[in-house]
């Protein structure tokens, strides 16, 4: 982040030239191979003349010359290719740098409007002087850095168009930017193409075909994307709905109704939310998140880190699909070309045998020996000796640009993979009250809790959700394990809210009208079948109190497998344990004495004479919610779950 816009300049010039460089490198090495090529021709011809026999049956030349010479020109023939193939692989390093550097050109450019439009809105404020020169310079800057983005991308045969911004009369012009994400552009097709030796210019040998590679061509790369040019073949049946102008979300009468359009991309579900122009990603689990980052990157704090790890693949996102290409995904998979086996069904088969290679690897087999199925070796070559590069953000990863084909692939199967993490950014909402939408909301949940919420909550009243989430929270605070076990978010029609240990979900009867809600609220806890004073806070507290249970059960070492714990889970067993011994406490005060455990039980409410999970939920919720004036009952369980949990862990 702390580059600034001349670094980034000088950084793209530098590139540009090393490319040249490198260009030039893979032509001098291309011609010295056809030239070693015809000279082997030229010694096979010689070989042959010299070994035709005369009358008397002996060869006319001389033979071992002859031989001597094929072999030479064989051996200069094997350099020259060597020498083009890292040629080559020095080429597509640049190429992969290019790529990288029109990433970050894009970050800064995006924050960098954000910048200008703040201050233009100090333009019309008593500051206008000051700031209407800052906002030249600033503009001046940023165009700059548009011109070396397109250069870059120009150098890499892509047709980009700067986006300038532009300063003083008409400033009112929007600097919304709705290009830039040429970032994403895949050259995994070259490293793939370099790779496996068979030797360009000569017959491929019969290695497993690599339809992607040599597509992209320096010369014809443009073509195909990048216009956003809107291709009307395969029309796709897009699903359309608006995103924040669901009634319940956000009340903001003023918001902007987004147009979401999302498209079914044989399995994979890409979704265009204008968060890019008019380009799509693919959504992964963890899109709402990513669109928070991608709108919000520069509130991320950012560190460098270079590891290799294993990770689900449905957990990247951002991988980056154009228009054109969302609409025709044999155009995304085979570029145009026609190749021996389609593109997609190439990758499906190569990324199917991930499992057998890690497999392998960690049994402890050498590469060469696995490598010596050619099947194999082209699984190997992709994911495991080239990974996909990945920065981390929270506890998700985003796509650094190289390698869509090989990452959709994996996600189309679900499969986990190798990437390498080359950064870590780090979200900067540290409390639940810093959060104002769905979006943030995710964002924190899974940052701060690790749990993914499904995209079905941000129909809900975001305060009411909030409400149920601090109830947890404080429950989490005693109880962390609570939050450990507890992996997603959901809504269902299961109660008013409910938990089974790992799954917190949101009933939308409920949950999309605060309103609703604390009504509910009244009248039960009226009823005296919800503890007095319910609220949505308490109920959310109610939940994880199940939650709590759930974790004790974990930490009974008497269980061992996961069937025996849902029994438990099921028999309400360990809630039994806590909710009778404390009724057996309560008897022994004034209070208690003389009364029976079903009395005594259901004077906290009716609901918690349902079951013993119910009981101790419901005390929870009633020491949450009133504190010392809660049923004694309530409070000696809670206690004794403590102590329980306290025992199972091995301490006292
Ligand atoms: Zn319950």
């Amino acid at each position: 982040m702390a580059k600034s816009f001349k670094e980034l300049g000088k950084k793209a010039e530098s590139l540009i030239e090393q490319g040249h460089e490198a260009d030039k490198k893979v032509s001098s090495c291309q011609a010295r191979v056809a030239s070693s090529s015809s000279r082997v021709a030229a010694a096979r011809r010689q070989l042959a003349a010299a070994s035709e026999t005369d009358d008397e049956g002996r060869p006319k030349g001389n033979v071992e010359q002859a031989r001597a010479q094929l072999g030479v020109a064989q051996n200069q023939l094997a350099a020259s290719q060597r020498a083009l193939s890292s040629a080559k692989e020095e080429a597509n390093r640049v190429r992969q740098q290019k790529n990288a550097h029109v990433q970050e050109i894009e970050k800064h450019n995006a924050v960098e409007r954000s910048n200008i439009e703040k201050l233009r809105r100090l333009q019309s404020s008593a500051f206008a002087a000051d700031s209407a020169g800052l906002t030249a310079g600033m503009a001046d800057r940023l165009n700059q850095a548009e011109d070396a983005r397109v250069a870059l991308l120009k150098s890499m045969g892509i047709n980009a168009t700067a986006e300038y911004v532009t300063v003083g009369a008409d400033a009112a012009s929007s600097i919304a930017w709705s290009g830039g994400g040429f970032s994403a552009i895949d050259t995994s097709g070259q490293i793939m193409s370099y790779r496996g030796g068979s030797g360009e210019g000569m017959t491929p040998g019969g290695s497993v075909p690599t339809p992607i590679g040599g597509a992209l061509s320096s010369n014809g790369a443009g073509s195909n994307w990048g216009s956003g040019n809107t291709d009307s073949t395969n029309q796709p049946v897009n699903t359309e709905k608006s995103l924040l102008g669901s009634k319940w979300f956000g009340k903001n009468a003023d918001r902007k109704q987004q147009k979401v359009s999302t498209i079914d991309f044989n399995g994979i579900t890409l979704e265009n939310n204008g968060m890019a122009g008019d380009k799509y990603f693919v959504k992964g689990s963890n899109y709402e998140r990513f669109s928070h980052f991608w709108k919000n990157y520069s509130q991320y704090s950012h560190d460098e880190s270079n590891y290799s790890t294993t990770v689900n693949s449905r957990d990247i996102e951002g991988i980056y699909i154009n228009n054109n290409e969302a609409k025709d995904s044999h155009l995304f998979w085979n570029r145009g070309m026609v190749y021996p086996e389609d593109s997609e069904i190439y990758f499906s088969r190569i990324a199917a045998h991930i499992p057998e290679v890690r497999q392998r690897l960690n049994s402890g087999e050498s590469i060469d020996s696995i490598r010596s199925n050619p099947e194999l070796a082209a699984c190997y070559d992709s994911y495991f000796d080239t990974p996909i590069e990945v920065y981390k953000i929270d506890d998700y990863y985003y796509f650094a640009g190289s390698g869509r084909h090989r990452c959709m692939a994996a996600q189309k199967l679900g499969l986990d993979m190798p990437v390498k993490v080359i950064g870590q950014y780090t979200s900067n909402i540290s409390t639940l009250s810093d959060t104002h939408d769905f979006e943030t909301l995710s964002v924190y949940m899974g940052a701060k809790h690790g749990v993914r919420l499904d995209s079905s909550i941000g129909n809900l009243e975001i305060g009411t959700v909030k409400q149920a989430l601090s109830g947890l929270e404080s429950v989490v605070s005693e109880y962390p394990d609570v939050g450990v076990l507890l992996k997603e978010g959901i809504t269902s029609k299961s109660g008013v809210m409910s938990c089974t240990g790992s799954k917190l979900s949101f009933n939308p009867d409920y949950f999309s009208d605060l309103n609703t809600l604390t009504s509910t609220c009244l009248t039960q806890s009226k009823m005296h079948h919800w503890i007095p004073n319910a609220s949505p806070q308490s109920i959310g507290v109610h939940e994880a109190a199940h939650g709590v249970e759930w974790a004790i059960i974990q930490a009974n070492p008497n269980y061992s497998s996961r069937e025996e714990r849902v029994i438990v889970w099921n028999n309400c067993s360990e809630a039994k344990k806590i909710v009778l011994e404390a009724c057996n406490r309560v008897k022994q005060t004034t209070y208690g004495a003389g009364k029976t455990n079903s009395e005594l039980i259901s004077s906290i409410s009716s609901y918690a004479a349902t079951t013993c999970s119910e009981a101790m939920a419901e005390a929870f919720a009633d020491v949450s919610a009133n504190g010392d004036n809660a049923n004694p009952l309530s409070k000696e369980i809670k206690r004794c779950t403590q102590a329980l949990m306290r025992m199972y862990k091995g301490g006292f």
